[in-house]
């Protein structure tokens, strides 16, 4: 199966680190035109340099300037809202703050730029292609992850509104949900040997994932090959939700 995306144009979000830079890597080797927004201009300048994306700086927690990135990305046919952040607290000790900037990158950015992007795609008429990067998370109660998983769960949800009510459009909407992908935030949520042993041993694979596993799984819900896909919540977790 051979999932090419040649004149199509992608925005990623979250674009800079981890899963979100092998997104863009994956679709750029798929022929896709990508338009990359990040809030580290460090990175967007080297993600740039390896993979001729153009960048956009944003800091999508800012109403307007996720408006502002959905808008000038132009016509877009593919979207992926991976942009997020884990604050990993106890529910008794959970901060108001963390809950507040969680729900901001995690939700309402997904929200703010699929608002813009999918209108878009209404206009031209021409159908398009959305995932949104959600968690096992959202699926199953894991310690400390009140906010996280809360606002992974109000993701999941809302991938079926927009499925349901872009469908029509021959929009697609379907989710990805991995388990402890080795990232950045992966390392800093899991690096503690003590803490992830215990999570391993729930992976019926017996391992964390890496960016790759997620980026094909996006690949292939933008793909022509998942052409009858749309709603879904798509575990790439070794199987953890099993359990
Ligand atoms: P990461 O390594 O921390 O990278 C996240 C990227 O998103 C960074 O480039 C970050 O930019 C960007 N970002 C964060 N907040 C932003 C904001 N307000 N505006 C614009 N960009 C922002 O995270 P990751 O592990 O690749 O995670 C990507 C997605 O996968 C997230 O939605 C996460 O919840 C999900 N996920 C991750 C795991 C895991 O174990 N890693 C598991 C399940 C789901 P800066 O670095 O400049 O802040």
């Amino acid at each position: 199966m051979d999932i090419r995306f040649d004149g199509k144009r992608a925005l990623v979000t979250g674009a800079g680190k981890g899963i979100g830079r092998e997104i863009v890597k994956l679709l750029t080797e798929c022929g896709a035109a990508v338009v990359a927004v990040s809030r580290t201009q460090a990175d967007l300048d080297s993600l740039k340099a390896e993979t001729g994306c153009e960048v956009i700086l944003a800091d999508l927690t800012q109403t307007e300037e996720a408006r502002r990135a959905a808008t000038s990305a132009g016509a877009i046919d593919l979207l992926v809202n991976n942009a997020g952040i884990a604050v990993i607290q106890p529910f008794l000790e959970a901060s108001v703050e963390g809950w507040d900037e969680t729900m901001a990158v995690n939700l309402r950015s997904a929200f703010l730029i699929s608002q813009i992007v999918a209108l878009g795609m209404v206009e031209r008429g021409k159908g398009g292609a959305i995932v949104n990067v959600s968690s096992q998370a959202s699926m199953a109660a894991i310690h400390g992850h009140a906010a996280y998983g809360a606002s992974k769960a109000g993701l999941d949800h809302l991938t079926r509104v927009m499925a349901l009510e872009l469908g029509p459009h021959q929009i697609r909407c379907n989710a990805v949900n991995p388990t402890v992908i080795l990232t950045p935030m992966g390392e800093k949520v899991w690096g503690d040997p003590v803490k992830s042993a215990p999570m391993i041993a729930r992976i019926p694979l017996g391992r964390f994932g890496y960016p790759n596993h997620v980026a094909q799984a996006v690949a292939y819900l933008l793909s022509d090959q998942a052409d009858m896909i749309t709603g879904a919540t798509l575990p790439v977790d070794g199987g953890y939700l099993v359990g």
